[in-house]
């Protein structure tokens, strides 16, 4: 069997992924060469701060690089009439009333998109060099014992996805949580975009509850992907229903997150077996967030830039 070349963690920056880089740099799991953290330009200021700890703090004195790498910032280039923008799973409700969702498009772009061009340099086979065969790295994927139905390997052959906390540790996100917390990270935020459309109540309560700024922020937001982002409308490709960040379909500041409504229960209620799922996402969301390896979005097709529904 080839060796990896380098062995590398996509740092989410989320409970799992900081376990990880922690059992790495303190010796309890082999030591990873890099850390890639995919910055969409717009995650919490909370996420960003916890990273800065992450990389002084945990992966500087073991000598691990924390590379932050970018596609670009997703907020500004929805709003941008001049840019390409690879949609955000966005709720429609279409002029007939029913509904929909854009595609997902978003973490190909601006997670999975940038963590393979800065692999590609590491193995010295910049884009679109062709990569020889048996030529790769490893890499660490965060995802603990609760959710291993989500692991899956990379989609090409230069990135291998090895599981650590499920093959070498047998961990689960609590037990993730608890060695965290003796190491003084108990606050380790849940890593997404600020306004993805992804977030449960409670994600959306605490932005609002906790941070007047940001909540202004989705608010502001949500209001101006109401139509569509800006370069599908300024190329006439216009959205034929209206587009909202929360699954109500209400807009973000008048949306019903402090509690379950009728219909929202009604929808429960028809599906007995994915309803205490379905509840659970509604509250919680999508479990630890957009990780780029196991998001729901990373199935996204990329090729598109229209704001085409989801049939
Ligand atoms: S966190 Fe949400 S909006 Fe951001 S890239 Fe992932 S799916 Fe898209």
């Amino acid at each position: 069997m080839p060796h990896p070349r380098h062995r590398i963690l996509s740092l989410g920056a989320g409970i799992q992924s900081s376990t990880l880089l922690a059992l790495s740099a303190n010796g309890v799991l082999p030591r990873v060469d890099y850390a890639i953290f995919a910055d969409t330009g717009w995650e919490p200021a909370a996420v960003y701060r916890h990273l800065d700890r992450l990389e002084k703090e945990i992966a500087e004195p073991a000598g691990i690089p924390v590379l932050r790498v970018s596609s670009g910032n997703i907020r500004r280039d929805a709003l941008d009439p001049e840019h390409r923008f690879a949609s955000m799973p966005l709720y429609i409700l279409n002029k007939d009333g029913n509904q929909g969702m854009t595609r997902r498009q978003c973490t190909g772009e601006y997670k999975i998109k940038p963590i393979k061009r800065q692999v590609r340099d590491i193995l010295g086979y910049p884009y679109p060099a062709r990569i020889p065969k048996g030529v790769f790295v490893e890499q660490w994927v965060g995802i603990s014992t609760d959710e291993f139905h989500r692991a899956k390997d990379a989609d090409v052959q230069y990135m291998h996805n090895r599981h650590p906390l499920i093959v070498d540790m047998n961990w689960s996100r609590t037990d993730c949580i608890s060695y965290l917390t003796s190491l003084g990270l108990a606050d380790t935020p849940k890593s997404s975009c600020l306004g993805c459309p992804f977030h449960g109540n409670a994600q959306w309560r605490n932005i609002r509850d906790n941070s007047p700024a940001e909540w202004a922020d989705v608010v502001e937001f949500d209001k101006a992907i109401r139509n569509g982002n800006a370069r599908a409308n300024a190329n006439g490709n216009r959205l034929l229903g209206e587009a909202y960040l929360h699954r109500s379909r209400v807009p973000l500041g008048e949306a019903p997150i402090d509690h379950v409504t009728a219909a929202e229960w009604a929808a429960l209620q028809a599906d007995s077996d994915t309803a205490q799922t379905n509840a659970e996402e509604l509250e919680l969301g999508v479990t630890d967030g957009c990780s780029p390896w196991a998001c729901r979005g990373s199935e996204a097709d990329t090729s598109q830039d229209d704001f085409g529904l989801a049939v």
